[in-house]
């Protein structure tokens, strides 16, 4: 930390992402990117006009998008804030409605505390159930916004949408954020997203980095009603108006409007998941039940740790946390069918030799 530090900043712990090396190819499940490429319109779009466009600034407006958006989640774009990730979606979110503080799962996504040093938010961290679930009433009538990953992470678990229901009516005096990062791979019919026609103090995000194969390309979304979108509209064009690039919003676009691709990738994520789980299973894991792109499991025979480390030595990446609640676990990307069965032959031999 230099000298010029701003003190306000000084005991901040920023998130680590997970691993992105750059020094050889490995298996990478480890931070629930898509195995496939983006929609087949999104490679046309992005050409060489899209990139000789770059000299202009972008729609701060979003206007394409945010239409194609509404079409497909069945609201208004007034109804919808598009972000530079969900990541930023989630930051605006705690700025906006972080301030009588924000509770949040104390197993979930790593970013939530740190959202909340970052604003001076105070946190009231909520344990999980002994089997990872969450406890919906321990969110009821607490005075502060909460933000729920729905399913969360990295357990995979969901809550179901009357648990939702529930929250979101214990609290009418402060906003629930669900974080559905992950939703397009859960049971239909698991999104909030219809609720916030009901409710005017539910904000739901989504993200363009894991169904739709768009995480390099940094786009998310928050759905709710009008006047939460304005304020995270203020929010945007108090920081930066242009938050999402040309290129990355002509993609987004595209991306969506392929349903057929997009259900398609998603069916086989859901294929790929029941096939690794009873394969670990056979192997003797206990494996969470994951309505995820990614499974949360431990194995009796080796801890979380080496198996990382194993696996990382063989060439494929999965994510360990140090958090000692979570440490014999490893949570384990959904890849390809051929890089699964790779994987479980890998498994096989590190648990044989
Ligand atoms: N929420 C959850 C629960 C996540 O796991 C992630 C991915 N790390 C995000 C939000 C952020 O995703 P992105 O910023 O890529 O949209």
């Amino acid at each position: 930390m230099s000298q010029f530090f701003n003190s306000f900043y000084r005991d901040l712990d920023p998130y680590t992402p997970g691993e992105q090396p750059q020094d050889k190819k490995y298996i990478k499940l480890n931070t629930n990117e898509s195995p496939f490429p983006p929609a087949p319109g999104v490679l046309d779009i992005v050409n060489r006009k899209e990139a000789a466009d770059l000299r202009l600034y972008s729609d701060p407006e979003l206007k394409p998008l945010k239409a194609a958006l509404a079409e497909t989640y069945g609201v208004t774009p007034q109804e919808i804030f598009v972000g530079n990730g969900s990541d930023e979606c989630l930051n605006f979110a705690f700025m906006a409605f972080g301030g009588d503080g924000m509770a949040y799962p104390d197993i979930s996504y790593g970013f939530y505390k740190v959202f909340a040093a970052l604003h001076h938010i105070s946190s009231d961290i909520k344990p999980l159930n002994a089997d990872f679930t969450i406890d919906p009433s321990a969110y009821f009538s607490i005075h502060k916004s909460l933000v729920i990953a729905n399913p969360n992470a990295p357990t995979g678990l969901c809550l179901s949408l009357e648990q939702i229901r529930r929250i979101v009516e214990q609290n009418p005096d402060h906003v629930v954020i669900i974080d559905e990062a992950y939703i397009d791979f859960a049971e239909p019919g698991s999104s909030a997203v219809p609720l916030t026609g009901e409710y005017d103090n539910l904000l739901v995000i989504q993200t363009f980095s894991k169904s739709r194969s768009l995480a390099g390309a940094r786009v998310g979304f928050a759905i709710g009603n009008k006047e939460l979108i304005r304020d995270l509209e203020t929010i945007k064009y108090s920081t930066n108006p242009y938050n999402v690039n040309r290129i990355s919003m002509a993609a987004a676009v595209e991306a969506v409007k392929d349903t057929a691709y997009f259900s398609e990738c998603c069916q086989e994520i859901i294929r790929t998941r029941k096939y690794t789980t009873d394969a670990l299973e056979a192997l003797g894991f206990t494996v969470l039940k994951s309505q995820t792109n990614f499974l949360f499991a431990r194995s009796c025979d080796i801890t979380g740790k080496a198996l990382y480390q194993s696996l990382k030595e063989r060439g494929i990446l999965v994510r360990h946390f140090d958090d000692p609640a979570i440490t014999e676990y490893n949570r384990i990307s959904i890849g390809t069918r051929e890089e699964m069965e790779t994987l479980i032959r890998t498994i096989q031999e590190i648990l044989s030799a």
